[in-house]
């Protein structure tokens, strides 16, 4: 075996390989960035040497620089995580040149596998099912109408060398076809530095399902099942389950021979995974071949036991696989949130900054519940601009779908992370969504079920009446502190009270609170009882309560008068006052929040590339009024109403804050 290995990568990944090569007795060595320099990776690897500054393109993927580490730490062999030069061939080939063992494919299949339109035509000879579509070249905007006609629409625009969901446009008419063959072409050039299109037909109801393959240099390859990722947006994965609740065993066993074939046709070695597009017929077709570790690998790990990193590292060492298909069982179900650092009121756009509360819940590993959180990150480190905006992966597992759901909504709202935005309440409010519940999903859930975005969610009358008879018992233990610092009583418990009114999402509830030595009874004026049980003390950020002996899990910040409690995706405000208070609460006038209709704020900080309109200008709902560049992503801001533009603050090549103002509207 290896003594030594270099991670070539970053962030979550890289600590989640150190974490295996560390079991299996071999000695890691991380490559950092300036940006880096504290990072988690470094600190979890045996050794750590520095490749340059922050951008990517300076430091982790400047080949010479990664081989200069390699030579300099002596290590036998690399790991390239995901993303980076995970999928470059040069890479490979560099490594294979002085001797150095790739953990990974050989680069006749990475070669093969990274380019869409090679891999697709592979796919075909391979008779692996395919979607239909054109699989030359584009030349211009002219040419992708033509085509996109002949194929039918509504059609996907692709670039040839995408991942991570960049370079990638829907279509559904002509003037979507131009518009979408341009930007695909523009982001492709920025991101991949290949701006070569291809279009194929958009397929309807679709459900993002992938098989996991492993094989050896000796010719034997499994699969491993399938995760579903059809949980998506800007058709990048956010969610990840496994097995899929939409796949029954044929199928399965379909999708994994056929992966297992065409892993076979261009000699693959190592994981891998091939995507499929699923109909709502269940007829599946190709997508794209990832020669590397994905993502969403832990979800597999935990319903099959394999350790995929371990099996990769093997494989590298030209061990034979011990793993025959017939071994491999599927056991119970697994999800994976992705968290992000990206604002989910603000759709999504990117958040940088410091955390400063990074809590996840704690890993749990029974009999029938997994928490496992796979991170790169820290409380007091910087989320930068210049690298992917995943914070964590926070995995479940349970018995059956249900339990894994309930599991993660638990881990959820004991997750904190403050100082970014970040899509927490988002994830949480997709796990309590019936549809989603229901395992009735495709990849365009969030834009059908989130159209105008995500706002928040509202607690049901049930939540809200527990949540109400925790505040009220936490707000009686904070009041009786209160009054003991001050001193003047000694019966603190009595000046305090026992009647309150809970107002919480527009309620009013009055309570009565039997307090005791293990917790309290909360009493409504409907004759409803709730019991609450915890060992939080005021000052806590996280409540951990047992309300009518079921777990509630809130973060939990003071406000005068009450509390602010985010869990479930809500973030209220409960106010806790006496019965004469909430009275004279009654009566002061509401306060309105400013009126910014009328204003086109920067949603996220970045760059303006593009103003599309011109003061006096009307402008019409969905009207495209400028483009700002964050993170390599162009993101057009559009009108959302009818209006005429009175002044425009910011041209091409501003660099806006957040909120910065960039044109008003009459
Ligand atoms: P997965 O299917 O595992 O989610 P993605 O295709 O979304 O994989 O990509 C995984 C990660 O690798 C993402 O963070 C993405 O930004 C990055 N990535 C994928 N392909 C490329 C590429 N060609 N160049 C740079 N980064 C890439
Ligand atoms: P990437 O390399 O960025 O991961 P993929 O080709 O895997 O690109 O596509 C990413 C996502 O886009 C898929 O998971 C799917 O949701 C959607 N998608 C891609 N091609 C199609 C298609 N032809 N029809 C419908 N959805 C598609
Ligand atoms: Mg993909």
């Amino acid at each position: 075996m290896f003594k030594k290995i270099l991670i070539a990568n970053r962030g979550e990944i890289a600590c989640r390989v150190i974490k295996t090569a560390r079991k299996m007795g071999i000695a890691t060595v991380a490559i950092y960035s300036d940006a880096d320099r504290n990072a988690l990776h470094v600190q979890m690897a045996d050794e750590a040497v520095h490749i340059g500054p922050p951008p990517a393109n300076q430091s982790y993927i400047v080949i010479d620089k990664v081989m200069d580490a390699v030579r300099q730490s002596g290590a036998e062999a690399v790991h390239p995580g995901y993303g980076f030069l995970s999928e470059n061939s040069k890479f490979a080939q560099a490594l294979e040149a002085e001797g150095v063992a790739f953990v990974g494919p050989p680069k006749r299949a990475i070669e093969a596998m990274g380019d869409k339109i090679t891999s697709k035509k592979l796919a075909q000879e391979a008779s692996v099912s395919t979607v239909p579509g054109y699989m030359g070249l584009i030349a211009d905007a002219d040419e992708a109408v033509k085509i996109s006609n002949q194929i039918g629409y509504p059609v996907m625009i692709k670039a040839s060398a995408g991942g991570g969901g960049k370079g990638m446009r829907i279509a559904w008419d002509d003037a979507e076809a131009r518009q979408g063959f341009q930007s695909s072409k523009n982001e492709a050039a920025s991101s991949f530095g290949d701006d070569r299109i291809f279009i194929e037909k958009f397929i309807t109801q679709p459900r993002h399902i992938e098989i996991q393959v492993l094989a050896d240099q000796h010719g034997n390859a499994v699969y491993l099942g399938e995760r579903e990722c059809s949980i998506q947006r800007r058709n990048q994965k956010v969610i990840e389950e496994a097995p899929s609740p939409f796949l029954d065993d044929v199928t399965r066993k379909a999708m994994g021979e056929q992966a297992v074939a065409l892993a076979q046709a261009v000699g693959y070695t190592s994981a891998g995974t091939v995507e499929f597009i699923v109909d709502g017929g269940r007829n599946f077709y190709f997508l794209e071949m990832n020669t590397r570790l994905q993502v969403e690998h832990p979800v597999t790990e935990l319903i099959t036991g394999v350790d995929l990193v371990e099996q990769m590292i093997r494989v590298a060492n030209g061990e034979k696989l011990t793993i025959a298909q017939k071994d491999v069982k599927l056991n119970g179900w697994a999800m994976e949130s992705r968290l992000y650092a990206e604002d989910p009121y603000r759709g999504f756009l990117p958040s940088i900054g410091r955390l400063s509360r990074y809590r996840p819940p704690l890993e749990v590993a029974t009999q029938s519940h997994v928490v496992r959180n796979d991170t790169g990150v820290y409380e007091g480190g910087e989320i930068s601009m210049y690298y992917d905006p995943m914070i964590a992966k926070l995995c479940t597992w349970g018995p059956n779908r249900a339990e894994a759901i309930e599991n993660m909504r638990v881990a959820l709202d004991a997750f904190e992370v403050e100082g970014i935005g970040h899509n927490l309440p988002f994830l949480s409010a997709v796990m309590d969504h019936p549809r989603f519940v229901s395992g009735d999903i495709t990849t365009a859930f969030i834009e059908e079920e989130y159209p105008d975005g995500f706002d928040g969610v509202e607690l049901s009358e049930k939540q809200i009446r527990r949540v109400a008879a925790a505040a009220a018992a936490m707000y009686r233990v904070t009041e009786i502190r209160r009054t003991r610092v001050s001193g003047r009583m000694d019966n603190h418990e009595r000046k305090v009270g026992s009647d309150w009114v809970v107002e919480a999402q527009g309620h009013h509830l009055p309570v009565t609170i039997e307090a005791d030595k293990l917790g309290a009874t909360v009493v409504f004026d409907d004759g409803g009882k709730h019991r609450v049980e915890s060992k939080w003390v005021p000052g806590d950020s996280l409540a951990v309560l047992d309300v009518d002996a079921t777990p509630l899990v809130m973060k939990v910040g003071k406000i005068p008068n009450g509390f602010r409690l985010r869990l479930r995706g809500a973030d209220v405000r409960v106010y806790i006052r006496s019965p004469r208070q909430a009275e004279l609460a009654a009566l002061m006038p509401q306060k309105v929040a400013p009126d910014t209709s009328k204003l086109l704020l920067c949603p996220m900080p970045g760059l303006i590339v593009k103003v599309d309109v011109e003061i006096g200008q009307e402008v019409q709902e969905g009207q495209a009024l400028c483009t700002v560049e964050a993170m390599k992503m162009e993101n057009i801001l559009r009108a959302e109403r009818k209006s005429v533009v009175s002044k425009i603050n910011a041209g091409p090549g501003d660099s806006l804050a957040v909120d910065e103002v960039i044109m008003e509207f009459e």
